[in-house]
């Protein structure tokens, strides 16, 4: 029986280091920089030349590891994943790396993104007698390399990358090698970077600042790096097309400290802010943001309108992105226990409330009450980013469209149903130019797809979306 492919690999980060003796203790720290990306899950796989071996559990980064545990994973070389899921696929078996062990020796995989062939290539795989153990995608991949094991292994691998479609940044590992792939258009980031004579990749370069790495370039889409004691290798899978990567990484995802193909994400943000300000001014007294994605993008707005930024809303403590508390429930419980409105700044003002992004309208509904309910006169909501309509195919939580109340609503009514005295939100060219800067046209840019419904791979009819079957 065709089992479900759930989203798994949404919206996870990845981290490699080659040649150097702490290679677990490295990854370690450079997973912990990318936490924000996946709370749920993490694992790291050290080879010593010789052997994989492979640590995981549920949990942040600090709670799956253990002095002891690092200690154990000895080698000069490791990869690791941190794991961002939602209900029904938090099985153990799910968390990456997978580790494939056969006679000829050992493979690791790790991912970041969403494959859209993925129930395809599996029905198709289960029909020639291959047996999945998980419900992953990331197997598919392994399936199809074993299944091509007659060529060398990166022939293999680069076979395996040519079948499939969609969002993909990989990690493999064996014994002695270390494959670094990304999509053909490169929709997850993925950069290179070294420390000393080792090498290092990661989903974001804020993790190389931590380890105190030097970025070396992007991994190219359509590129497969080698990695080896002999050195590095680049290879192509895919012919050289424009990168479309996902716009959202500069909206919400990375980290404000990270660059995204050479761009810098607080800096993005702040433009994006700039624009919205230009795009929707508002007569007001105060600039507030939602913490802590969307403090560049208020402060960018602030900045062009000439109203002051203050902290209206403060972020209490970590407790974890809504998104990942599973009931609707639940997830309003979660923006509660996260932030809370400063009576002493807002009591009286007219406010301007800049978020991100809206997907079902829980935070943004539920600010603006807290914002009213100490004293706010006016509250004005201000989105750095274009209604999101459509479900995103490439590994992002961005719901099924039925939840998506954009896809629903029009603007009009989002802003009755938040309860805002106004709403706007950022045009797709005002975001397209904050990103880029006029260095690459609307046809070019980044992805944009679940603004526009512009995507830019075949969606399968058999797509299943993430969300849809979890
Ligand atoms: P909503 O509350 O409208 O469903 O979600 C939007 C809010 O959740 C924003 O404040 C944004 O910062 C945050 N958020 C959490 N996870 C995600 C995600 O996966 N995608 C987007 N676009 N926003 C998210
Ligand atoms: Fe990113 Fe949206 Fe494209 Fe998905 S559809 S990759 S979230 S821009
Ligand atoms: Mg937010």
């Amino acid at each position: 029986m065709l089992g479900e492919i759930k989203g798994l690999n949404e919206e996870c980060g990845i981290f490699g280091v080659w040649g150097h003796l702490d290679s677990a203790q490295l990854t370690y720290y450079g997973l912990h920089a990318l936490q924000h990306r996946g709370q749920e899950g993490a694992g790291i796989v050290t080879t010593n030349g010789e052997e994989l071996k492979l640590a995981k559990g549920h949990g942040l980064i600090n709670e799956v590891f253990s002095q002891q545990q690092l200690d154990d994973l000895v080698g000069h070389a490791s990869m690791g994943h941190v794991r961002y899921a939602t209900a029904g696929d938090g099985g153990y078996e799910n968390i990456q790396p997978l580790l494939f062990r056969s006679q000829t020796g050992g493979l690791a995989l790790a991912h970041n993104g969403n494959l859209v062939n993925a129930q395809a290539l599996k029905s198709q795989l289960e029909a020639q007698g291959s047996i999945l153990q998980t419900t992953s995608d990331t197997e598919v991949v392994a399936h199809l390399i074993k299944r091509a094991r007659h060529l060398p292994l990166d022939e293999a691998i680069m076979e395996g990358l040519s079948m499939i479609k969609g969002a993909y940044a990989f990690l493999l590992m064996t014994e002695d090698r270390m494959y670094v792939a990304n999509d053909p258009r490169g929709l997850r980031p993925l950069s290179l970077g070294h420390l000393g004579d080792s090498w290092m990749v990661s989903s974001e370069t804020c993790a190389f600042d931590v380890v105190g790495a030097t970025y070396e370039r992007e991994v190219k889409p359509g590129e497969l790096l080698i990695i080896s004691d002999d050195g590095i290798e680049s290879k192509r899978f895919s012919a050289p097309i424009q990168r479309t990567l996902c716009s959202m990484e500069y909206v919400y995802f990375s980290r404000p400290d990270s660059d995204l193909d050479g761009k810098n994400v607080h800096a993005s943000r702040k433009r994006m802010g700039k624009a919205l300000a230009n795009e929707a001014p508002v007569e007001a007294d105060v600039v507030t943001g939602v913490p802590d994605s969307s403090i560049s993008a208020a402060i960018g707005y602030a900045e062009e309108a000439g109203i002051p930024y203050e902290l209206g809303l403060i972020k209490n403590r970590y407790v974890g992105r809504t998104f990942i508390q599973p009931s609707q429930e639940l997830r309003e419980q979660g923006v509660k226990m996260k932030l809370s409105a400063v009576r002493g700044i807002v009591d009286g003002k007219r406010v301007v409330m800049v978020d991100d992004s809206i997907v079902r309208g829980t935070t943004s509904r539920r600010i603006v009450k807290m914002l009213k309910e100490a004293g706010a006169k006016e509250v004005h909501v201000r989105i750095a980013s274009p209604p999101i309509k459509n479900p995103c195919y490439y590994g992002i939580d961005t719901s099924n469209s039925g939840e998506l109340i954009a896809a629903n609503n029009t603007v009009e009514e989002i802003e009755q149903q938040i309860g805002a005295d106004s709403l706007s939100f950022l045009s797709t060219e005002g975001l397209n130019d904050a990103i880029y800067q006029g260095e690459e046209s609307m046809e070019h840019g980044g992805c944009m797809a679940c603004f526009t419904g512009n995507y830019p791979t075949e969606i399968y009819p058999n797509t299943v979306h993430p969300y849809e079957k979890a």
